[in-house]
């Protein structure tokens, strides 16, 4: 069994402009390879998880999303923190493009991505852990039933039922959590 932390994209890996889909647009959060480093020397596996309805909306292409999303993962590998795997959730209930438009069960906070991710590999999710800048990475996390999950942002406040294991201000801040 492996353990994973689950990473969102938006907020978390990348300053979220809002629908990025081109290297130009994607910034890099400080302290994300640091704390990408540290988890990987404790054995975590990284795999990403983020929710695209940019693809839906008909902002940007799927192939716009993978292409990206191949680029970002040779920075990682440079940075000797390989991702293991991305699911990602192209779908909007209300989406422009109809080949998208569906409830579905991927969507966070929606535990499918996750699920997705456990068919594919042998996750221990009682030992892996979420970190999403959004409440709705918190929900996917808690009924996906991963063991902690961090909110990393500064505004959000989680409602105390979600049981959030730490707020945290910056990525930094998650070596005093591990
Ligand atoms: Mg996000
Ligand atoms: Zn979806």
């Amino acid at each position: 069994m492996i353990k994973v932390a689950f990473l969102d994209r938006d907020g978390v890996i990348n300053v979220d402009y809002g629908y990025v889909a081109i290297r130009e647009q994607f910034e890099f959060i400080e302290g994300v390879f640091t704390v990408c480093r540290l988890l990987h020397n404790l054995g975590y596996e990284l795999i990403v998880i983020t929710n695209q309805s940019g693809i839906a909306r008909g902002y940007y292409s799927e192939q716009d999303f993978l292409d990206l999303s191949e680029w970002m993962c040779e920075q990682f590998t440079r940075q000797g923190v390989p991702l293991l795997d991305i699911f990602y959730c192209p779908h909007h209930p209300q989406a422009a493009i109809p080949n998208y438009c569906r409830n579905c069960r991927c969507r966070k906070p929606s535990p499918g991505m996750i699920e997705q991710a456990c068919r594919k590999y042998p996750i221990d999710l009682k030992r892996s852990m979420m970190i999403g800048d959004k409440i709705s990475d918190m929900q996917a996390a808690k009924s996906a039933g991963v063991g902690r999950f961090y909110l990393l942002s500064k505004e959000v406040v989680a409602p105390e039922e979600i049981e959030v294991s730490a707020r945290l201000d910056n990525l930094a801040q998650l070596k005093y959590f591990v």
